[in-house]
Formats: C-alpha cells, sequence, structure tokens
C-alpha cells in the first residue's frame, strides 16, 4: 500500500517539468552528485569505466542507454544509432557484451513496423559481435506488444535476445510458460512501474509471492534465468529452489541494479553465484531515476543530503 502510494507519488513528481530541469542540471554535475548514486554517468565512456570496475569485483555488467517514449521517428533513429555506437564502443573496450534497451526508445510509440526495424538493426549487428540484448519491460499498455516483437524475432530465428517479466501481472506465469515452451530467456522483475487494479497486483504479498513462483518455473523448465532483484527473502527462495531441485549455480543468474545492494552482489558472488549489475547511463536519467526513488523513499534522504553537501 506505503509503496503503492509511492510510486504514484513519484510517478507524478517524474512529469513535473521543473524538477526534471532542475534534476538534469545538477543531478550528475559532479563526482557525488545525487544522480552518480543509481546512474553511471553520461558518457559511454563512463559506463565503460563503471562496467570495468564492476568486471574486475568479479560481476557480470549490462550496460542501459537510458531513454523512453521517443516523440518521433527521427529520435527514434538517433537513438538506434546511440545504441549502434554504444555496441561498437563495447567492442572497442573489450568488456562483456550485454545490453538493456527500451522498445518505446526505439519508436514504438510512434510506429510498431519502425521499431521493429530499428530493434533489427540493433539485433543483427548484436548477433555479429556475439552480444547479447535483453529487452527491458515497459508499463502494461506495451506488455503485449512486447512480447509480441519479441516472438517475432524469435520467430526469425534471432537467439541473442530475451525479454523480461513483472511479478506484479497476474498474466507473467501464463507468459512465463509460454516462454519456457520457446526456451527463451527471461528475465524476471517484480515490476517498477505504477499499475492499475484491473491489470496488476497492488499488495506487495501477492507481487512477492508470485515472484517466487514464476523464478522457480523459470529455474525448473526455463533456459538460464536472471533472477532480478535485491529483495532477500526472494533470494533465499530462489536458493533454496535450485538446492532442493539439484539446479547448479551455472543454470541463472542473479541480477541487480547499479548502486543497489553492492554488498549482497558481492556476496552471492562469494558464494558461487553469477551475478549482473545493470548499468544504466545517459542523458535521459531522470524517469529511471524517479522509479528507483518510487522503490524506496528513504533514498530521498540521501538525495537532500547529495544536494545539501554540494556546492
Ligand atoms: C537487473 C534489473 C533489471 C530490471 N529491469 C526491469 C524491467 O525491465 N522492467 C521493470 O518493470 N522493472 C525492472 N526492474 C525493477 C524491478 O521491477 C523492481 O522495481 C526493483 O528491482 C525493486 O524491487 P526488488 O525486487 O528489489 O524488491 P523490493 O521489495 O522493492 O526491495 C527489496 C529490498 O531491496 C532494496 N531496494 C530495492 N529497490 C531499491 C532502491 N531503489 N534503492 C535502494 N534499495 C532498494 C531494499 O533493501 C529493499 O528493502 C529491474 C530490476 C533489476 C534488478
Amino acid at each position: 500500500m506505503i509503496q503503492s502510494a509511492s510510486k504514484a507519488f513519484f510517478h507524478t513528481l517524474a512529469g513535473s517539468e521543473l524538477v526534471k530541469r532542475l534534476a538534469s542540471r545538477y543531478g550528475l554535475r559532479q563526482g557525488n552528485s545525487f544522480g552518480r548514486r543509481f546512474i553511471a554517468g553520461e558518457t559511454v565512456a563512463e559506463a565503460i569505466e563503471a562496467a570495468r570496475a564492476i568486471e574486475r569485483a568479479g560481476l557480470a555488467q549490462t550496460l542501459d542507454l537510458l531513454g523512453e517514449s521517443v516523440s518521433s521517428i527521427a529520435e527514434a533513429d538517433t537513438a538506434t544509432r546511440a545504441y549502434l555506437s554504444v555496441i561498437d564502443s563495447i567492442v572497442a573496450a573489450n568488456i562483456g557484451r550485454n545490453i538493456s534497451l527500451k522498445l518505446t526508445q526505439l519508436g514504438l510509440t510512434i510506429d510498431r513496423a519502425t521499431c521493429v526495424d530499428n530493434l533489427r538493426r540493433i539485433l543483427d549487428v548484436a548477433a555479429r559481435h556475439e552480444f547479447f540484448v535483453r529487452i527491458d519491460m515497459e508499463n502494461s499498455p506495451y506488455t503485449q506488444v512486447t512480447l509480441d516483437i519479441f516472438e517475432t524475432m524469435w520467430q526469425q530465428d534471432y537467439r541473442n535476445v530475451g525479454t523480461v517479466l513483472q511479478s506484479c501481472l497476474p498474466r507473467s506465469l501464463q507468459d512465463a510458460r509460454r516462454m519456457n515452451a520457446m526456451s527463451a530467456r527471461v528475465r524476471i522483475v517484480k515490476g517498477a512501474y505504477k499499475e492499475p487494479r484491473k491489470v496488476a497486483y497492488q499488495d506487495k504479498a501477492q507481487v512477492d509471492a508470485a515472484f517466487v513462483e514464476i523464478a522457480e518455473l523459470l529455474l525448473s523448465e526455463g533456459t538460464y534465468p536472471a533472477i532480478a532483484t535485491h529483495d532477500p527473502r526472494m533470494i533465499a527462495a530462489v536458493r533454496s529452489h535450485a538446492a532442493r531441485h539439484g539446479i547448479t549455480p551455472d543454470r541463472f543468474e542473479f541480477q541487480m541494479l547499479y548502486g543497489i545492494r553492492r554488498d549482497l552482489q558481492m556476496q552471492l558472488r562469494s558464494e558461487g553465484f553469477n551475478v549482473r549489475v545493470y548499468v544504466p547511463f545517459g542523458r535521459e536519467w531522470f524517469p529511471y531515476f524517479m522509479r528507483r526513488l518510487g522503490e524506496r523513499p528513504a533514498n530521498i534522504g540521501f538525495v537532500m543530503r547529495a544536494i545539501l553537501t554540494e556546492r
């Protein structure tokens, strides 16, 4: 309940142009600016530096060039080119080849065919360089179309791609069965968006129970699932299911967000689990940042401290 209200509050703030302007001006300005807790920087060079540090610590990474809901075909094309250039930079830097992207960034809200073409441009280059591309899941108006586009790519024999399911949506259990039958790689998350009652659980206990159920299904019948959570209870449930069913740690990975529960990331790694850190970067960081605040209102405390101490 509180979590749902907090998501709604930060969702409203995220729509404020004034807040956005102020945050964009100050959020990443210095090394200790508040945005840097969750965002690796504005440039690909900064993201690669963060990725290198993550890999030096023994963890894997996926880079996410932030951006969503572009409003013209030209902007979708720019985002696509930017991703192609990120791929080149990753190859040149010789770091792990894994990226995450959003379909609304590639033009989904403007024209579906353009979005599919843009995705294909990225998947082709990515395949040539042996990248894995994760299509992030956005809010519920885009669930079906995202899965449809993913399946279209799969039917066209793209195998360097996977998607995300959200346990807050009751439909996801069925979607997980479908993905398992296709042998597609799924990342399971709780869901970051404020969703209406008619499509999503509003009660955290239900979201958590569904997370465990879907994660177990993916572990037992899926293909190298990604268990993306910072919640120690979810992690314990997954570990215990894997141990009970003889599912070895090489058959799945944990994923966490940049800047969140670094202690837990390292602990899991030291116990022999694969851990991947999602590293967001780029100029369009504001909506992503606001979703992180909405998940944990206590984060507002560190933002305020950072603002007050910054000169
Ligand atoms: C790798 C990765 C990829 C993701 N991709 C998507 C996606 O494609 N689509 C989507 O809708 N969502 C995505 N998410 C976000 C996800 O849906 C949740 O909103 C987010 O992970 C918080 O849920 P939780 O499972 O950590 O559990 P929660 O119950 O929210 O949190 C459990 C504990 O984790 C810590 N924690 C969680 N969030 C924060 C935070 N913001 N700041 C500080 N501590 C925190 C706290 O200790 C908290 O008590 C992704 C998450 C991860 C880790």
